[in-house]
């Protein structure tokens, strides 16, 4: 690379183009992609054969700065509650406040999950007994979220973090594009 590539957008593209060469960018990319998790409808998961959802929970359902969800999240949760999908929480967080969410929510959690690695998806599959065929993650990482469940064999949607509020979000958003842009190009992205 020269010093014109230099920067994270070509450095990100870089890396996706020498994946791609491998064979190795498919765990990268998700199966869909949406803005944000209200707009996964329980029709939307039968259509694709899904009866468990696991949340990431960071920038997915709320941003790190606030514990406190929109109405549309509660809506949303209602729906759901109301559907034959199962949803539970599968987040890397050692923080107590995920499982205070959870509990105040009414959602079921596993937290310490250690995405990419397949752990805390395997532990969520075994707890519902459901095959990685029948099960999703939606999460708004791809080299957490959108890897590990790949990796698992789950199904996987990508949303649009709520909020990249620092540097190191901002920047890790930055190397996913090339994967963000490659998915919506195989048109795998919701409409
Ligand atoms: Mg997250």
């Amino acid at each position: 690379m020269g010093r014109e590539d230099l920067n994270p957008s070509s450095l990100s593209a870089h890396i996706f183009y020498e994946m791609e060469s491998k064979g190795m960018s498919f765990v990268l990319l998700p199966d869909m992609i949406v803005d944000n998790v209200t707009q996964i409808t329980p029709a939307l998961l039968e259509q694709h054969n899904i009866s468990l959802l696991m949340l990431d929970f960071d920038n997915t359902i709320v941003p790190y700065t606030t514990d406190i969800p929109t109405e549309a999240f509660c809506r949303w949760l209602q729906t759901m509650a109301e559907s034959q999908i199962q949803l539970c929480v599968v987040s890397n967080s050692r923080k107590p406040r995920v499982q205070v969410f959870c509990k105040k929510y009414g959602i079921d959690c596993i937290t310490h999950a250690r995405k990419p690695f397949c752990k805390g998806i395997k532990q969520c599959l075994q707890r519902y007994g459901v095959q990685p065929g029948e099960a999703a993650l939606v999460g708004d990482q791809i080299y957490t979220d959108t890897l590990g469940g790949n990796s698992a064999g789950v199904q996987t949607i990508l949303v649009r973090a709520i909020d990249n509020h620092n540097f190191w979000l901002k920047l890790r958003h930055l190397l996913e594009k090339p994967f963000i842009f490659a998915a919506r190009k195989r048109r795998i992205d919701y409409e």
